[in-house]
Protein backbone atom coordinates (compact mmCIF):
# COMPACT_ATOMS: atom_id res chain seq x y z
CA UNK A 1 0.00 0.00 0.00
CA UNK A 2 1.41 3.41 -0.82
CA UNK A 3 1.58 5.98 1.12
CA UNK A 4 -0.88 7.74 -0.28
CA UNK A 5 -3.34 5.54 0.14
CA UNK A 6 -2.57 4.88 3.56
CA UNK A 7 -2.72 8.59 4.17
CA UNK A 8 -6.40 8.27 1.89
CA UNK A 9 -7.41 5.67 4.28
CA UNK A 10 -6.42 7.06 7.64
CA UNK A 11 -9.17 10.39 6.61
CA UNK A 12 -11.45 8.47 5.42
CA UNK A 13 -11.45 6.87 8.73
CA UNK A 14 -11.41 10.11 10.61
CA UNK A 15 -14.34 11.67 8.85
CA UNK A 16 -16.29 8.49 9.37
CA UNK A 17 -15.27 9.24 12.74
CA UNK A 18 -17.32 12.59 13.31
CA UNK A 19 -20.15 11.76 11.17
CA UNK A 20 -22.41 10.49 13.27
CA UNK A 21 -24.66 13.83 13.88
CA UNK A 22 -28.35 13.64 13.95
CA UNK A 23 -30.18 14.98 11.25
CA UNK A 24 -31.09 17.92 13.30
CA UNK A 25 -28.06 18.67 14.03
CA UNK A 26 -27.59 18.35 9.93
CA UNK A 27 -30.81 20.37 9.11
CA UNK A 28 -29.05 23.09 11.64
CA UNK A 29 -25.69 23.06 9.96
CA UNK A 30 -27.55 24.19 6.43
CA UNK A 31 -29.47 27.14 7.91
CA UNK A 32 -32.90 24.49 8.82
CA UNK A 33 -33.18 23.54 5.03
CA UNK A 34 -32.78 20.19 4.05
CA UNK A 35 -29.55 19.05 2.93
CA UNK A 36 -29.33 16.79 -0.14
CA UNK A 37 -26.47 15.71 -2.36
CA UNK A 38 -26.74 14.48 -5.78
CA UNK A 39 -24.30 12.06 -7.16
CA UNK A 40 -24.32 13.96 -10.94
CA UNK A 41 -24.72 17.89 -11.23
CA UNK A 42 -27.81 17.39 -13.66
CA UNK A 43 -30.13 15.67 -11.16
CA UNK A 44 -29.47 19.27 -9.45
CA UNK A 45 -31.81 21.10 -10.92
CA UNK A 46 -35.04 18.34 -9.73
CA UNK A 47 -33.60 18.43 -6.59
CA UNK A 48 -33.75 22.39 -6.54
CA UNK A 49 -37.15 22.53 -8.58
CA UNK A 50 -38.79 20.45 -5.96
CA UNK A 51 -37.24 21.56 -2.87
CA UNK A 52 -36.60 25.52 -3.52
CA UNK A 53 -35.74 27.56 -0.68
CA UNK A 54 -35.99 24.39 1.42
CA UNK A 55 -33.48 23.02 0.40
CA UNK A 56 -29.72 22.57 0.22
CA UNK A 57 -27.89 20.70 -2.82
CA UNK A 58 -24.45 19.73 -3.75
CA UNK A 59 -23.22 17.29 -6.48
CA UNK A 60 -20.87 14.61 -5.76
CA UNK A 61 -19.22 14.59 -9.09
CA UNK A 62 -17.73 17.98 -9.88
CA UNK A 63 -19.35 19.74 -12.85
CA UNK A 64 -16.68 18.68 -16.09
CA UNK A 65 -15.90 15.47 -14.58
CA UNK A 66 -17.01 11.74 -15.89
CA UNK A 67 -19.57 10.32 -13.51
CA UNK A 68 -18.33 6.59 -15.15
CA UNK A 69 -14.73 6.98 -14.63
CA UNK A 70 -15.00 9.19 -11.08
CA UNK A 71 -12.72 8.57 -8.12
CA UNK A 72 -14.94 9.81 -4.82
CA UNK A 73 -12.35 11.46 -2.49
CA UNK A 74 -12.27 12.13 1.44
CA UNK A 75 -13.84 15.38 1.01
CA UNK A 76 -17.02 13.52 -0.52
CA UNK A 77 -17.70 11.65 1.70
CA UNK A 78 -17.75 14.37 4.81
CA UNK A 79 -20.41 15.81 2.38
CA UNK A 80 -22.55 13.35 2.45
CA UNK A 81 -21.92 12.05 6.25
CA UNK A 82 -23.53 15.76 6.38
CA UNK A 83 -26.71 15.50 4.44
CA UNK A 84 -30.07 13.72 4.87
CA UNK A 85 -31.10 12.97 1.60
CA UNK A 86 -28.64 10.99 -1.02
CA UNK A 87 -29.97 11.57 -4.51
CA UNK A 88 -28.48 8.89 -6.99
CA UNK A 89 -29.30 8.15 -10.57
CA UNK A 90 -28.75 4.01 -10.22
CA UNK A 91 -29.26 2.10 -12.90
CA UNK A 92 -25.25 1.16 -12.78
CA UNK A 93 -24.15 4.80 -13.17
CA UNK A 94 -22.40 5.21 -9.91
CA UNK A 95 -20.03 2.34 -9.35
CA UNK A 96 -18.10 4.08 -6.61
CA UNK A 97 -21.00 4.42 -4.66
CA UNK A 98 -21.72 1.61 -2.59
CA UNK A 99 -18.07 1.16 -1.42
CA UNK A 100 -18.16 5.04 -0.37
CA UNK A 101 -21.30 4.87 1.52
CA UNK A 102 -20.19 2.22 3.74
CA UNK A 103 -18.04 5.13 4.90
CA UNK A 104 -20.44 6.86 5.68
CA UNK A 105 -21.83 6.00 9.50
CA UNK A 106 -24.49 8.32 9.66
CA UNK A 107 -27.55 6.23 9.94
CA UNK A 108 -30.01 9.09 9.22
CA UNK A 109 -28.92 9.54 5.47
CA UNK A 110 -31.86 8.85 3.34
CA UNK A 111 -31.64 7.65 -0.03
CA UNK A 112 -33.70 8.31 -3.38
CA UNK A 113 -32.73 5.71 -6.06
CA UNK A 114 -33.97 7.82 -9.05
CA UNK A 115 -34.38 5.01 -11.93
CA UNK A 116 -35.47 2.60 -9.82
CA UNK A 117 -38.62 0.50 -11.02
CA UNK A 118 -37.99 2.68 -14.96
CA UNK A 119 -37.55 1.03 -17.77
CA UNK A 120 -34.03 0.48 -18.44
CA UNK A 121 -32.73 -0.48 -21.77
CA UNK A 122 -29.97 -2.89 -21.44
CA UNK A 123 -27.31 -1.43 -18.95
CA UNK A 124 -27.92 2.04 -20.08
CA UNK A 125 -28.24 4.36 -17.18
CA UNK A 126 -28.59 7.74 -18.77
CA UNK A 127 -32.85 7.50 -18.41
CA UNK A 128 -32.94 11.24 -17.34
CA UNK A 129 -32.05 12.40 -20.74
CA UNK A 130 -35.37 11.30 -22.08
CA UNK A 131 -37.61 14.89 -20.05
CA UNK A 132 -40.73 12.26 -19.84
CA UNK A 133 -38.51 10.00 -17.71
CA UNK A 134 -37.22 13.04 -15.74
CA UNK A 135 -40.41 13.42 -14.53
CA UNK A 136 -40.64 10.11 -12.81
CA UNK A 137 -37.37 11.26 -11.29
CA UNK A 138 -38.85 14.53 -9.74
CA UNK A 139 -41.84 12.67 -8.45
CA UNK A 140 -39.32 10.39 -6.62
CA UNK A 141 -37.27 13.29 -5.74
CA UNK A 142 -40.70 15.03 -3.78
CA UNK A 143 -41.57 11.77 -2.16
CA UNK A 144 -37.84 11.27 -0.84
CA UNK A 145 -37.83 14.98 0.77
CA UNK A 146 -41.95 14.87 1.91
CA UNK A 147 -40.37 11.96 3.96
CA UNK A 148 -38.20 13.38 5.83
CA UNK A 149 -39.61 17.33 5.86
CA UNK A 150 -43.38 16.22 5.88
CA UNK A 151 -44.67 19.95 7.40
CA UNK A 152 -43.88 21.24 3.83
CA UNK A 153 -45.60 18.88 1.89
CA UNK A 154 -47.77 20.92 0.47
CA UNK A 155 -44.27 23.01 -1.00
CA UNK A 156 -42.82 20.15 -2.09
CA UNK A 157 -45.89 18.87 -4.04
CA UNK A 158 -46.37 22.02 -5.92
CA UNK A 159 -43.18 22.59 -7.04
CA UNK A 160 -42.96 19.02 -8.20
CA UNK A 161 -45.95 19.59 -10.03
CA UNK A 162 -44.73 22.69 -11.36
CA UNK A 163 -41.15 21.36 -12.22
CA UNK A 164 -43.04 18.58 -14.60
CA UNK A 165 -45.50 20.80 -16.29
CA UNK A 166 -42.20 22.73 -17.70
CA UNK A 167 -41.15 19.29 -18.65
CA UNK A 168 -43.89 18.42 -20.43
CA UNK A 169 -43.83 21.57 -22.98
CA UNK A 170 -39.94 21.26 -22.99
CA UNK A 171 -40.23 17.70 -24.43
CA UNK A 172 -42.64 19.10 -26.82
CA UNK A 173 -40.39 21.68 -28.13
CA UNK A 174 -38.15 19.89 -28.65
CA UNK A 175 -40.05 17.24 -30.67
CA UNK A 176 -40.88 20.00 -32.38
CA UNK A 177 -37.58 20.99 -33.13
CA UNK A 178 -36.09 17.33 -33.94
CA UNK A 179 -38.93 17.30 -36.51
CA UNK A 180 -37.52 20.04 -38.62
CA UNK A 181 -34.52 17.63 -39.49
CA UNK A 182 -35.02 15.54 -42.57
CA UNK A 183 -35.78 12.05 -41.68
CA UNK A 184 -32.76 11.01 -43.54
CA UNK A 185 -30.25 13.16 -41.23
CA UNK A 186 -31.41 11.74 -38.05
CA UNK A 187 -28.07 9.62 -36.56
CA UNK A 188 -25.81 10.45 -34.57
CA UNK A 189 -22.66 8.84 -33.67
CA UNK A 190 -21.70 9.55 -30.11
CA UNK A 191 -18.44 9.45 -27.87
CA UNK A 192 -20.47 7.47 -25.09
CA UNK A 193 -24.37 6.21 -25.07
CA UNK A 194 -25.94 9.28 -23.14
CA UNK A 195 -28.42 9.57 -26.21
CA UNK A 196 -29.79 6.37 -26.36
CA UNK A 197 -33.22 7.93 -24.50
CA UNK A 198 -32.92 11.25 -25.85
CA UNK A 199 -32.82 9.17 -29.35
CA UNK A 200 -35.58 7.28 -28.88
CA UNK A 201 -37.75 9.60 -27.34
CA UNK A 202 -37.38 11.83 -30.24
CA UNK A 203 -36.86 9.77 -33.10
CA UNK A 204 -33.03 10.05 -33.61
CA UNK A 205 -31.04 6.95 -34.65
CA UNK A 206 -27.78 6.36 -32.39
CA UNK A 207 -26.11 4.69 -35.61
CA UNK A 208 -22.51 4.45 -33.77
CA UNK A 209 -21.02 4.70 -30.38
CA UNK A 210 -17.48 5.16 -30.03
CA UNK A 211 -16.72 4.29 -26.52
CA UNK A 212 -19.14 1.20 -25.72
CA UNK A 213 -17.47 0.94 -21.86
CA UNK A 214 -16.20 3.83 -19.74
CA UNK A 215 -12.63 4.52 -20.32
CA UNK A 216 -11.78 1.80 -22.76
CA UNK A 217 -10.90 3.38 -26.14
CA UNK A 218 -11.85 1.52 -29.21
CA UNK A 219 -9.50 -0.64 -31.13
CA UNK A 220 -8.87 0.21 -34.99
CA UNK A 221 -11.22 -1.82 -36.36
CA UNK A 222 -13.72 -0.74 -34.11
CA UNK A 223 -12.93 3.07 -35.48
CA UNK A 224 -12.87 1.69 -39.06
CA UNK A 225 -16.36 0.59 -38.44
CA UNK A 226 -17.91 3.49 -37.26
CA UNK A 227 -16.42 5.26 -40.23
CA UNK A 228 -18.28 3.01 -42.29
CA UNK A 229 -20.80 3.49 -40.52
CA UNK A 230 -21.08 7.30 -41.00
CA UNK A 231 -19.79 7.11 -44.92
CA UNK A 232 -22.94 4.21 -46.02
CA UNK A 233 -25.94 6.68 -43.95
CA UNK A 234 -24.61 9.90 -45.08
CA UNK A 235 -23.93 11.26 -41.72
CA UNK A 236 -23.24 14.29 -40.84
CA UNK A 237 -21.66 14.80 -37.33
CA UNK A 238 -19.86 13.36 -34.72
CA UNK A 239 -21.00 14.17 -30.86
CA UNK A 240 -19.46 14.47 -27.75
CA UNK A 241 -19.06 16.20 -24.10
CA UNK A 242 -16.61 18.43 -23.39
CA UNK A 243 -15.03 15.96 -20.62
CA UNK A 244 -13.55 13.80 -23.33
CA UNK A 245 -10.60 13.93 -25.50
CA UNK A 246 -11.08 14.38 -28.82
CA UNK A 247 -7.95 12.78 -30.21
CA UNK A 248 -10.50 9.55 -31.46
CA UNK A 249 -13.66 11.76 -32.36
CA UNK A 250 -10.48 13.96 -35.13
CA UNK A 251 -9.75 10.51 -36.41
CA UNK A 252 -13.41 9.70 -36.70
CA UNK A 253 -14.86 12.99 -38.63
CA UNK A 254 -11.83 12.91 -40.70
CA UNK A 255 -12.33 9.36 -41.89
CA UNK A 256 -15.42 9.71 -43.20
CA UNK A 257 -15.37 13.58 -43.64
CA UNK A 258 -18.03 14.89 -41.52
CA UNK A 259 -17.67 17.70 -38.76
CA UNK A 260 -17.14 16.72 -34.86
CA UNK A 261 -19.44 18.58 -32.44
CA UNK A 262 -17.83 18.69 -28.45
CA UNK A 263 -20.26 20.79 -26.70
CA UNK A 264 -23.23 18.43 -25.53
CA UNK A 265 -23.87 18.50 -22.03
CA UNK A 266 -25.15 15.27 -20.36
CA UNK A 267 -23.82 13.40 -17.41
CA UNK A 268 -22.64 17.15 -15.89
CA UNK A 269 -24.34 20.22 -16.41
CA UNK A 270 -22.14 23.28 -17.20
CA UNK A 271 -20.60 26.16 -15.86
CA UNK A 272 -22.10 28.23 -18.85
CA UNK A 273 -25.26 29.98 -17.98
CA UNK A 274 -26.63 28.26 -21.14
CA UNK A 275 -25.87 24.85 -19.43
CA UNK A 276 -26.47 25.43 -16.16
CA UNK A 277 -29.15 23.79 -15.28
CA UNK A 278 -31.22 20.29 -16.57
CA UNK A 279 -33.95 22.33 -18.91
CA UNK A 280 -31.38 24.74 -19.95
CA UNK A 281 -28.58 21.96 -20.89
CA UNK A 282 -31.44 19.85 -22.89
CA UNK A 283 -32.66 22.78 -24.87
CA UNK A 284 -28.98 23.86 -26.03
CA UNK A 285 -28.34 20.13 -26.77
CA UNK A 286 -31.10 20.20 -29.14
CA UNK A 287 -30.21 23.46 -30.56
CA UNK A 288 -26.59 21.88 -31.18
CA UNK A 289 -27.83 18.65 -32.41
CA UNK A 290 -30.64 20.33 -35.17
CA UNK A 291 -28.28 22.61 -36.31
CA UNK A 292 -25.42 19.99 -37.05
CA UNK A 293 -28.11 17.53 -38.47
CA UNK A 294 -30.17 19.42 -40.61
ZN1 LIG B 1 -22.57 8.92 -19.18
Amino acid sequence: MSLKRILTAALILALAACSGKSASQSATAAGGKVAVVTTISTLNSFVQGVGGDLVTVDSIVPIGASPETYQPTPQDIAKLSGAQLLVENGAGLETWLQKMLTNVTDSNLKTVVCADGLPVKGLNPHLWMDPVLAQQYVLKIRDGLIAIDPGHTPQYTKNAADYNVRLALLQKKIQFQIDTIPPAHRYMIVFHNAWQYYNDRFGIKTLGIVEMNPGQEPNPQQIAAIIDLARQHGVHAVFSEPEYSPKILQSIAQGAGVKIVEDLYDDSIGTDPRVANYTSMLQYDTDVIVSALK
